[in-house]
């Protein structure tokens, strides 16, 4: 049929123009853009992982366990490990395809038409289109000029508009920038009573690089338990190495995740994902043995970037924010034409550069220098 007679698609109005999201998945030898953490899993978790799916597959003629209940309690185990909170159950965990999958849940479940959504930016690109997604009003506030955010003015901003929903990224992407657990204990106690009607506007804490913060950083799971209308997001992509397997979950009180199983599609996170995330996490030490390192290559980066004379925001994350550039696009592609792909992204004359092994990381440094001829 030619195009012409083609019938109109009634896409939505709000969706004409849309691009999808997404950076730029290039063929480059070095890939600094999206996060990722840059070591393979290792090989007796590969056979482990192999070995469950295999297992799984013996029963894929069934629908998978509708509530995962088993990774529920096992991601309850690996967070209280990891974090130092105490008292979480399977009833306090949730999970789905990807932490941007959980997230969209909790606007489908609080947010909607008539509701708003607020962040603080420069924040992550993905939030907005939450709320388009869900059809919730898409608010943003802004942070000082070092990327912290000011309680005082987040809070008077948040009475103002009482959202139901709230999404603070922390650390923050993609200027690495983590809450201070006081900041977030303000900002929870405001919550209880800013959102719809009187009700608590939900304060969701998306920590997808809590492994990788400082020493001294603390994780807003060690507060949860005195906020109901708390949840905090975390995902197996980044420090588990994991992306590929679209894994990532929340904590939060058993009343708001029950809100979340009423919107979820059934049979959500097929039994190959519930199998692969289990027996990752019974490989937790081996995934995450290269964390520490990251950590001290990224605190390496920022030193060796604040020594060339850029400006870098303080990171808790696997990345870090730089510049200034008069033109970041020239530079962006000055690095790509030497093999390196780092992302344009976040506040106009910054680049963000993703952590990746120490060799990638000295291809990175060599570009830069060819590049910005400093
Ligand atoms: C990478 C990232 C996520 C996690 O995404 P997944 O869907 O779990 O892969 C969530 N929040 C932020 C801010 C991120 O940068």
């Amino acid at each position: 049929m030619p195009d012409s007679l083609a019938p109109e698609l009634p896409l939505r109005p709000d969706l004409v123009g849309e691009q999808p999201y997404g950076a730029p998945q290039l063929d480059v030898p070095h890939l600094l853009n999206v996060n990722e953490n840059p070591y393979a899993p290792p090989a007796e978790v590969i056979e482990d992982i192999a070995t469950s799916v295999a297992a799984a597959a013996a029963g894929l003629n069934r629908y998978p366990d509708r509530d995962f209940r088993d990774l529920r309690a096992e991601l309850a185990a690996y967070l209280e490990r990891e974090s130092g909170a105490s008292g979480l159950t399977a009833d306090h965990l949730w999970a789905a395809n990807g932490s941007n999958e959980v997230m969209l849940h909790l606007l489908q479940a609080f947010g909607g038409p008539g509701r708003a959504v607020m962040s603080f930016g420069p924040t992550y690109s993905m939030y907005p289109e939450y709320a388009r997604d869900s059809h919730t009003h898409w608010v943003e506030g802004s942070r000082r000029p070092d990327y912290s955010l000011d309680p005082d003015a987040t809070i008077a901003h948040i009475a103002q508009v009482r959202p139901a929903v709230v999404l603070l990224a922390s650390p923050n992407n993609p200027t690495g920038t983590a809450l201070p657990l006081a900041d977030v204990r303000a900002i929870a106690d405001a919550c209880a009573t800013t959102g719809p009607d009187g009700a608590a506007t939900i304060l969701v804490v998306d920590e997808a690089y809590a492994e990788f913060r400082r020493k001294g950083t603390p994780s807003a799971l060690s507060v949860l338990a005195d906020y109901p209308h708390m949840a905090v997001a975390r995902t197996m992509s980044k420090a588990f190495a994991l992306a590929g397997a679209r894994v990532g979950y929340l904590a939060a009180a058993p009343r708001l995740v029950d809100c979340l199983r009423i919107v979820r599609l059934p049979y959500h996170l097929s039994a190959v994902t519930q199998a692969v995330a289990r027996a990752a996490l019974r490989h937790t030490d081996a995934l995450q043995a290269q964390v520490t390192q990251l950590r001290a290559e990224r605190d390496a980066c920022v030193t060796w970037l604040r020594d060339q004379g850029f400006t870098v925001a303080d990171t808790d994350a696997n990345f870090v924010l730089f510049g200034p550039f008069e033109d970041r696009h020239a530079v962006w592609q000055g690095l790509l034409d030497r093999g390196v792909l780092i992302r344009e992204t976040g506040p106009k004359q910054y680049l963000r550069v993703s952590i990746g092994t120490v060799d990638q990381m000295a291809a990175f440094r060599g570009a830069l220098k060819e590049v910005t001829g400093r």
